[in-house]
């Protein structure tokens, strides 16, 4: 076990860095600290949970039930922890973390209010450099990137989005002592998951909520409610088959596979499908209805038009309803929402719907919005305009991996990983949840703690092995890019312009970042790689010099 000591040029060296103290930094940390590494997480904010640290406007809560969307690495945690609703409320998920964090006594090892700015790989002697916002230098041989797919916010490209003299709020950088919108007129831009869940809460404090909508997104009723005890109990009575079936599951979550088409069933039959589907307040209870909603156009009309009528049903102004419905991507290709009365918020006298493909936005001016149309006066405006999804936080860091490469530019024409783990020209790098992953095609407790296991397990490999570094072939990284195009390929989800896809962002390369393949298929492939002696990847014995 190497001691955290000083690398010669004033710093410290240790076996690992990660990067972040959310979800996965933190288990990264009590993995590798268990198997005797030392390891110390930097982490930007004052505190753990990453998302839930950041993440605080109103209505924000997880929309992967909290009985699945939980660790199940520690038998003892949980069974202890009590969930209070199906889908918990963000300050339950951060007292969570923050449970966790004490729990396995994990703060003495993470170092709050920093950033980790810059790290370069010194092939010589197989390790990173890694250089923080407190102006120290560490050494490390591992670089572990739990930096989060969705943490790294952006603002919407409009012209003046400077300046707004009012209030201006991120629903990813919320404030921490919340915003009183009382008596005030409001201006949301974005209606993804952050603002269908914060709309509706909005419109129950404010004087008026405007609502700019560029592209209209599927909702389903997330059917929240408090959770009964018995029902807790009966979960943690089958805790260890259920998590056991979640990891072997396409979405992270045990639900069973249809077996039929949504085209050979009578309308009626689909119609029942799709209604079961609509009331479980499940994600995936739709897409999960038939077996080719996500790779047939046709099949997956039928599921939108079904939600497109309730729509319709649901909002009382005709012309708010069918700006409201989603025309331009199949179900499910844009990450779909659960919601608790979104729609119903637009039947309120106090809300208003702005269609920004009718009078699109022109600019944000000192006082409020400017539509082709229409000047607004806001008193507060609010940003749920996302993320620089999955690679944001990534090249955010100046990472320069052999021969003085950077991740950015490898990455220019679109991200290149093997298995979303590790990156050919960057050894001793692992990004967790990283492109090419299930990640954010699944739920992210399973897809995180898959990682951390490997990436420790991979760690004690290379130890016992005395070898001083890994890192994937060309052609281990060539096949995966390939593998991960064809996957996405035969699906619906190329024709959205997603995040899923990079398209939220100007310039970014238009490719399906996260892995469609499942988390099961995915978890059995990772595996097999191991069991063929790490296959694809090449190691090197200390300070051995060798072309890969
Ligand atoms: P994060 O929680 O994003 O943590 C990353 C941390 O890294 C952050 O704290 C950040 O400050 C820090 N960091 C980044 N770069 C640096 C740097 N250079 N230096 C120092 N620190 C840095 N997933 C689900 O499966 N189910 C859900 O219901 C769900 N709901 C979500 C709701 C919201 C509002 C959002 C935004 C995402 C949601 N997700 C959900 C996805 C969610 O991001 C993951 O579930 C999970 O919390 C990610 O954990 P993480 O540790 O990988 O990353
Ligand atoms: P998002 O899904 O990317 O939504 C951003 C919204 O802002 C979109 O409606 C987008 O419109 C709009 N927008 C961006 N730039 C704009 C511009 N210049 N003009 C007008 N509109 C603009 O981001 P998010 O809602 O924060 O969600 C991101 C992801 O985080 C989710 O998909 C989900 O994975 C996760 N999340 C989960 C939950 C949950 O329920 N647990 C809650 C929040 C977030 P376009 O669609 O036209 O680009």
């Amino acid at each position: 076990m190497a001691k955290s000591q000083g690398n010669g040029s004033g710093g410290r060296s240790l076996d690992a860095v990660i990067v972040g103290a959310g979800f996965a930094g933190m288990y990264m940390l009590y993995q590798l600290r268990n198997l005797g590494f030392s390891a110390k997480v930097i982490e930007r904010a004052d505190g753990v949970g990453g998302t839930w640290y950041w993440n605080r406007y109103p209505g924000a809560r997880c929309d992967v039930e909290s009985l699945n969307y939980s660790f199940s690495f520690d038998n003892d945690l949980e069974q202890e922890w009590v969930w209070s609703e199906r889908y918990s409320p963000q300050p339950e998920i951060l007292k969570y973390a923050n449970h966790v964090a004490d729990r396995f006594d994990l703060r003495k090892d993470i170092e709050f209010q920093t950033s980790v700015d810059k790290a370069v790989w010194d092939d010589n002697e197989c390790r990173w450099a890694i250089s923080t916002s407190k102006g120290e230098t560490i050494s490390a041989q591992h670089y572990i990137m739990a930096s989060g797919c969705l943490s790294h916010s952006k603002l919407p490209e409009i012209p003046g989005v400077d300046s707004y003299q009012g209030p201006t709020y991120h629903t990813g950088h919320w404030p921490h002592e919340g915003v009183d919108f009382t008596g005030m007129r409001i201006g949301v831009i974005g209606t993804g998951s952050s603002g269908i869940q914060s709309i509706p809460e909005l419109a129950k404090q404010a004087a008026h909520v405007t609502v700019f909508q560029r592209t209209p997104n599927f909702s389903m009723p997330a059917g929240n409610r408090a959770l009964e005890a018995d029902e807790v109990d009966a979960m943690k009575a089958i805790y260890p088959e259920h998590r056991q079936a979640a990891r072997t599951s396409g979405f992270g979550v045990p639900v069973p596979l249809p077996e039929r088409s949504a085209l050979e069933v009578s309308e009626e039959e689909r119609n029942e499908v799709f209604q079961r589907g609509w009331d479980s307040g499940n994600l995936v209870g739709m897409l999960l209805g038939f077996n080719d909603l996500l790779t047939s156009k046709e099949a997956n009309d039928t599921a939108c038009e079904f939600v497109r009528n309730k729509i319709r049903a649901i909002v009382k102004d005709p012309q708010t309803a069918e700006d409201l419905c989603p025309f331009d991507h199949p179900l499910g290709t844009k990450r779909p929402c659960l919601d608790s009365g979104y729609y119903e918020t637009f039947n309120r006298d106090n809300v208003k719907l702005i269609n920004l493909r009718r009078t699109p936005i022109e600019e944000i001016t000192p006082t409020g919005i400017r539509t082709s149309d229409q000047e607004f006066t806001f008193d507060a405006i609010i940003f749920a305009t996302g993320f620089d999804a999955m690679t944001g936080a990534l090249v955010a860091v100046d990472i320069e991996g052999q021969d003085g490469i950077t991740l950015k530019n490898k990455w220019q024409d679109g991200t290149r990983t093997y298995l979303g783990i590790m990156v050919h020209g960057f050894p001793n790098l692992f990004t967790i949840t990283g492109p090419a992953s299930p990640s954010v095609f699944s739920n992210m407790m399973i897809s995180i703690e898959q990682h951390v296991d490997w990436i420790a397990a991979c760690m004690v490999y290379l130890r016992d092995h005395g070898k001083a570094s890994i890192e994937a072939s060309q052609e281990a990284e060539d096949f995966w890019v390939q593998h991960n195009t064809e996957a996405g390929d035969a699906t619906l989800y190329p024709l959205a312009n997603s995040w899923y896809m990079g398209s939220n962002v100007p310039g970014k390369p238009r490719v399906l970042m996260p892995y469609i393949g499942g988390v099961g298929v995915y978890r059995e492939e990772c595996d097999d790689i191991v069991a063929n002696g790490y296959r694809g990847f090449v190691m090197r014995d200390a300070r051995e010099k060798a072309s890969v």
